[in-house]
C-alpha cells in the first residue's frame, strides 16, 4: 500500500530557507509540493518554484496569496511582520502551521498562543534534530552531574553573523541552567578573556564565541570537574538540517490535534528529563 503524500506550502518560498525546503521536498517521496508563497513585490513572483529553487519545473508557481487546501500543512521559514497575517490564513482554513520565522514579538507570540487553541502549530527558532537533542541531553547531564561540575560552552559562526552568543548557545545554556535550579540571568559570563574579568565563580556558566570563514555553526557544552571532562559537540554543516528538522515535523504534526507543539514534541523527547 502506498502512503499518502503531504501536501506542503511553503511560505517565504523565495528566501535561502523557502528554496531549500522545495528541493528537500522535491527529493522526498513522502511530501509534495502543493504551493509556494512569497510577499507581492521583488522578483520571481509568477515564476515555478521548481526552477527557482535550482531544480527542474515543478508546476508550481510562486504566489503572494496564501490559501492553503484543508489537507495541507504551511511551512512558514518568512520574515517576522508577516507573521501574524499567515497564523490568521492557517485558522481560517483550518490547516496546521509550522513556524520557523525568528524575531517574533510578543503580541505575535500571544495571537500564536490563541491561533492554536484552533490549529496544531509546532514552532521553533531552531528546527534542526541535532541541535533539540543536544539541548536536551545537556539539561539531562547537568542535573545528573551536580554542582560539582563547571559548564561552559563554546560556538562557533560564520563572519556574517551579528548577534553573540547565539540564539541557540543561549538557548543550551538555559537547558543547563534549568536542569541544576538556576536562573541563567546572572549565571552567564561572557567575559572570560577580558584581561579584567575575575575569577570564575561556581554556579557560573561561561559562553565564548568565535566568528569567521562560513561556519554554519558549532555548538561544543564542557562540564569540567577536577581530573575529568565531558564534551558534547554538533557542528551544522548543511542550512539543509533546519529544513529536514521543519519537514519532519511537518509530516508528525498532520494527525495531532490543535496545540502549541515543539521540536521535542516532534522527536518525542517532551517527557524525557
Ligand atoms: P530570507 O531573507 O532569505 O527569506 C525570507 C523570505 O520571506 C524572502 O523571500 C521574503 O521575500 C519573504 N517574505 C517577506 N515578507 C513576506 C510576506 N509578507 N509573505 C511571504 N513571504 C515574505 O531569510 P531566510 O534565511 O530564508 O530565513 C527566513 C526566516 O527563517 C528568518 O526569520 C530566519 O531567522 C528563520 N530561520 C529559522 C530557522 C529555524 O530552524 N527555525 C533556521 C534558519 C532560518
Amino acid at each position: 500500500m502506498t502512503e499518502r503524500l503531504t501536501p506542503i506550502v511553503i511560505v517565504g518560498a523565495r528566501g535561502r530557507m523557502g528554496k531549500t525546503l522545495i528541493r528537500e521536498i522535491t527529493h522526498s517521496d513522502s511530501m509534495i509540493l502543493e504551493a509556494a508563497v512569497d510577499r507581492s513585490s521583488g522578483p520571481g513572483l509568477g515564476q515555478d518554484a521548481g526552477r527557482l529553487a535550482g531544480l527542474h519545473e515543478l508546476g508550481v508557481t510562486v504566489t503572494d496569496d496564501l490559501r492553503p487546501r484543508r489537507n495541507s500543512v504551511v511551512v512558514d521559514f518568512s520574515l517576522p511582520h508577516a507573521t501574524e497575517a499567515n497564523l490568521r490564513r492557517c485558522q481560517e482554513a483550518g490547516v496546521p502551521l509550522i513556524l520557523g520565522t525568528t524575531g517574533l514579538t510578543k503580541a505575535t507570540r500571544e495571537l500564536m498562543r490563541t491561533v492554536g487553541k484552533d490549529i496544531a502549530i509546532v514552532s521553533s527558532a531552531n528546527f534542526s534534530v541535532g541541535i533539540t537533542l543536544m539541548t536536551k541531553i545537556a539539561g539531562i547531564m547537568a542535573h545528573a552531574l551536580g554542582d560539582g561540575w563547571d559548564a561552559e560552552l563554546l560556538e562557533i559562526h560564520h563572519s556574517h553573523k551579528r548577534d553573540a552568543p547565539s540564539g541557540t548557545a543561549l538557548r543550551i545554556a538555559k537547558a543547563v541552567a534549568k536542569a541544576t535550579g538556576r536562573d541563567l540571568e546572572g549565571k552567564q559570563r561572557t567575559d572570560r578573556a577580558d584581561p579584567h574579568a575575575r575569577p570564575r565563580e561556581r554556579g557560573e556558566i561561561g559562553i565564548a564565541a568565535i566568528r569567521g570563514g562560513d561556519s554554519v555553526g558549532e555548538h561544543t557544552l564542557m562540564f569540567l570537574a577536577d581530573g575529568e571532562r565531558i564534551e558534547l559537540t554538533h557542528r551544522a554543516t548543511d542550512r539543509a538540517i533546519f529544513a529536514r528538522g521543519a519537514l519532519r515535523a511537518a509530516r508528525w504534526v498532520v494527525d495531532r490535534p490543535p496545540g502549541l507543539y515543539s521540536m521535542p514534541d516532534v522527536l518525542g523527547l517532551a517527557g524525557l528529563s
